[in-house]
């Protein structure tokens, strides 16, 4: 297609961090896959891909009457919600006011969308949109046009008496398609339980939206935006003459590009006009996208650390081993080895660095699921380790082992009590240690570098550093 009717991409940007509710949220809470307890304000300090993606899977596990992530005060499953200035929070999937954590009556951003089109769903717009969608598959001979149905109940094979009613169906070289129309009417969990359906059924689900959003970009196009592997869909008067000049199912796809810029990873919104055989249909993931946004952000991730050929985490893992066996030119190797790392970052002089070595150490042993330096045999002997000579770096360390799904580790029956009087002492002695301060401030010099080396702990370098305004 003529490239010049795509717009030009949006200037690249890290990837959007959610932000998180003050009050009238559950502020703890357990996440049932590790065991682990959470302070919801900082779990919910997250990109919000995983955000959404932990949004989208809680619903659907909710739905199972298993979900993932509970109240840590009373027990009930927690939903994740977004407030009216899009904050995240978590909140009760049912409340009968005996939890401390009071979250009745805060209306969310979903209550506040649903209210506001309310019985859209009849529209005069909604009404134009089956007909563009209907009139565009008609252009496309890979279509039955016998089997293009608008609003006919679609009767599950898979589990009888079980059946939804897709604004437009139709079938496509066998396979069975659903087209609905988001108009922000849709609640995530109606969104989630329709893609159980089509999944069991065999069909695909494909969201179509009347307009891309990326100005203003409403969480009902990120609710299909993220889990549809960061691309969108939308069809208009001009996508529909489109169609018939190409003779194939044109859309508008909005989707979100990783791209490297300079050591770091970045985002940029693209749209662009597809046909329907340049777009991916994944069955299995109910997902249809024209980007695999998946893969090359792996790309890119794998990519940012490789130097020479090397992953400059190896070259860390050698140095950290050099150091536990005490050998005695482990400074020049650092020195050496300091020289073919990007210069663009400060590097520290000696082996020291404010605890830099030690959060490397932790991160480099949450990774692999083995403690690197030290010569010990068990993960929980680093962390014992580390809040022991820094225990300002406790959030950094919780935020490294969750991460590496190591969580699980500091709820075992053999370590937990021990963990929790560590725990503890750390938190006091964090605000205590007059030379913890001057430890977090050597530290700071170093946070470009430590971003780059440890994206995964992102979070747990900002919360570690943001102790320094707080001692
Ligand atoms: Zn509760």
């Amino acid at each position: 297609m003529d490239p010049s009717l795509n717009p030009i991409p949006s200037p690249a940007r890290p990837p959007a961090i959610g932000e998180v509710v003050e009050e009238g949220f559950v502020e703890e809470i357990r996440d049932d896959r590790t065991g682990e307890i959470h302070q919801s304000s900082a779990f919910l300090r997250q990109e919000l891909r995983g955000l959404n993606l932990l949004r989208a899977e809680q619903e659907d596990l909710l739905r199972a009457g298993t979900p993932r992530f509970r109240c840590s005060c009373c027990e009930v499953g927690v939903t994740l919600r977004l407030s009216k200035l899009r904050r995240w929070h978590f909140r009760h999937i049912e409340e009968d006011g005996s939890c401390r954590y009071k979250t009745k009556g805060t209306l969310s951003q979903d209550d506040f969308d649903a209210r506001r089109y309310n019985g859209q769903k009849e529209s005069p717009q909604h009404i134009r949109m089956k007909g563009l969608i209907r009139d565009s598959l008609h252009a496309d001979g890979s279509f039955d046009s016998e089997s293009i149905l608008e609003e006919v109940r679609w009767r599950g094979q898979v589990k009888p008496g079980t059946w939804k009613i897709p604004d437009i169906q139709a079938i496509r070289n066998g396979t069975r398609i659903a087209f609905e129309i988001q108009l922000s009417s849709t609640y995530v969990n109606v969104m989630r339980e329709r893609r159980m359906f089509y999944l069991a059924e065999g069909g695909l689900l494909f969201w179509v939206l009347t307009r891309l959003h990326e100005g203003d970009r409403r969480q009902f196009q990120d609710d299909i935006l993220y889990p549809n592997n960061c691309n969108v869909f939308a069809i208009d008067e001009e996508t529909k003459a489109l169609s018939w000049t190409n003779a194939e199912l044109t859309m508008r796809c909005g989707y979100l590009e990783p791209v490297r810029e300079g050591w770091e990873l970045r985002e940029r919104w693209c749209e662009r006009l597809v046909t329907l055989s340049e777009l991916t249909l994944d069955l299995k993931n109910q997902r249809v996208f024209y980007f695999d946004y998946e893969k090359s952000r792996a790309e890119i991730e794998d990519s940012l650390r490789i130097l020479d050929g090397a992953n400059v985490l190896d070259g860390f893992t050698a140095l950290l081993q050099a150091k536990a066996n005490q050998e005695t030119d482990q400074l020049d190797k650092w020195r050496s080895f300091k020289h073919t790392l990007p210069q663009v970052f400060k590097w520290p002089f000696d082996l020291y660095g404010g605890g830099f070595f030690v959060a490397l150490d932790i991160y480099l042993s949450a990774r692999s699921g083995h403690p690197v330096g030290w010569n010990y045999q068990a993960l929980i002997q680093s962390a014992h380790r580390c809040v022991d000579i820094h225990p300002e770096l406790l959030p950094f360390l919780e935020d490294c082992f969750r991460a590496f799904g190591r969580s699980a580790i500091f709820s075992d029956k053999r370590y937990a009590e021990k963990w929790e009087k560590k725990r503890a002492k750390a938190v006091a002695e964090a605000i205590a240690k007059p030379e913890t301060k001057v430890h977090l401030a050597r530290l700071r010099h170093y946070q470009p570098a430590m971003e780059w080396l440890m994206p995964e702990a992102r979070r747990g370098i900002a919360l570690t550093l943001a102790q320094l305004d707080s001692v």
